[in-house]
């Protein structure tokens, strides 16, 4: 499956760091976990000590990596980042771990990807700030512990419930992230656009906000596709007209639905009269694979109402077919 033009997960072509902001300040919507960070930031600095290990959870693209780098920034400390598939060995850990200075900031993103033998090193060093390490094998092995410097562990991850628990139990700061809405995408793609050099108006902001399904990686990446547009025609500023003319071309719909949401939607209503019908059922009349369905297709249908999960299979609700202009047929009584 090619990436997405509306897909959270990161792509080869987004410029990430140039849209990123530097500062709890310069950081738009999520007041609670910011309000949060604020303080323990503060309560840190004050008693120049490390701050408390912060665990960050939320879907892709909300800006987890941004937020632990600004976390970093804050604190006035060195960010050293790295992410849980990449350590393979235990030692891998101990390398990074052993160069930490005090008050430091780890950041380890999709901390639920650990492996265990990875994992049991991160528990007293999260704890104690020691490592335990085993040395040699066999009668010859022996066990050090060293002494680490005090630092902050940032892990992310999509899901919480993806952690085991004695990991998201050494998390002193829990931050939830949400989807934005679509005042809050607005005012990040007038800061993008800003950034970019380029002029965007009220509703062009407007549009391409609401076509971003919540999620300010996705508000780039439109907002980079649409100043291209404007570049082409030769104009200074984006406006709704222009906004919507790309977003079409480029087959986002007005809510950010792409052509495959509308494939499944329209299966569905059509194919099966909005169902329940199964996933094995869906999966192959797409020919797309069952786990891709579910993790990429349809999150974002759940969260819009489009779509229920049934024991019986897949329910469309009448959201659906008006956003899809069909009526809706008359189903049995469940
Ligand atoms: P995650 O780590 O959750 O996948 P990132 O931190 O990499 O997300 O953010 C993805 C993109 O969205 C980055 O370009 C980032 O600058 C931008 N972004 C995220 N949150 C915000 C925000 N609150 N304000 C402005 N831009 C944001």
């Amino acid at each position: 499956t090619p990436a997405r033009l509306v897909g959270p997960e990161q792509r080869d072509d987004d410029a990430d760091a140039s849209l990123r902001p530097l500062s709890l300040s310069d950081f738009t919507g999520q007041e609670a976990a910011r309000a949060n960070l604020k303080v323990f930031i503060e309560a840190a600095k004050t008693r120049g000590d490390a701050l408390d290990h912060v665990l960050l959870v939320g879907p892709p693209g909300l800006g987890k990596t941004t937020l632990a780098q600004i976390v970093a920034r804050e604190l006035g400390v060195n960010f050293r980042s790295t992410s849980g598939p990449v350590i393979a060995k235990a030692g891998d850990l101990a390398a990074l771990l052993t160069n930490l200075e005090p008050r430091d900031v780890l950041f380890i993103d999709e901390i639920h990807r650990l492996n265990p033998a990875v994992e049991e090193i991160l528990y007293p060093a999260m704890e104690d700030f020691q490592l335990d390490l085993i040395i040699g094998e066999g009668p010859a092995a022996r066990s050090v512990k060293i002494d680490l410097a005090k630092f902050t562990l940032v892990g992310a991850t999509t899901r919480a419930g993806l952690l085991t628990t004695p990991l998201r139990d050494r998390f002193g700061i829990p931050v939830r992230l949400n989807f934005y809405t679509p005042e809050e995408l607005e005012l990040i793609v007038k800061r993008g656009a800003r950034v970019l050099g380029i002029g965007v108006d009220a509703s062009g902001a407007k549009e391409i906000a609401r076509r971003s399904r919540g999620t300010p990686r996705i508000a780039g990446r439109l907002l980079r596709r649409v100043r291209d547009f404007a570049v082409v025609d030769g104009v200074g500023s984006i406006t709704r007209k222009l906004a919507d003319h790309a977003l079409s071309l480029l087959e986002v719909d007005s809510i950010g639905l792409d052509v495959m949401d509308r494939r499944y939607l329209n299966l569905v209503a059509v194919n099966f009269g909005g169902g329940p019908v199964g996933i094995e059922t869906i999966a192959a009349a797409l020919s797309e694979p069952r786990d891709a369905i579910e993790d990429i297709i349809e999150p974002f249908l759940l969260q819009q109402g489009f779509l229920q999960r049934t024991p019986r299979g897949r329910l469309l609700t009448p959201h659906a077919f008006r956003h899809l202009g069909l009526a809706e047929p008359a189903r049995p009584a469940a």
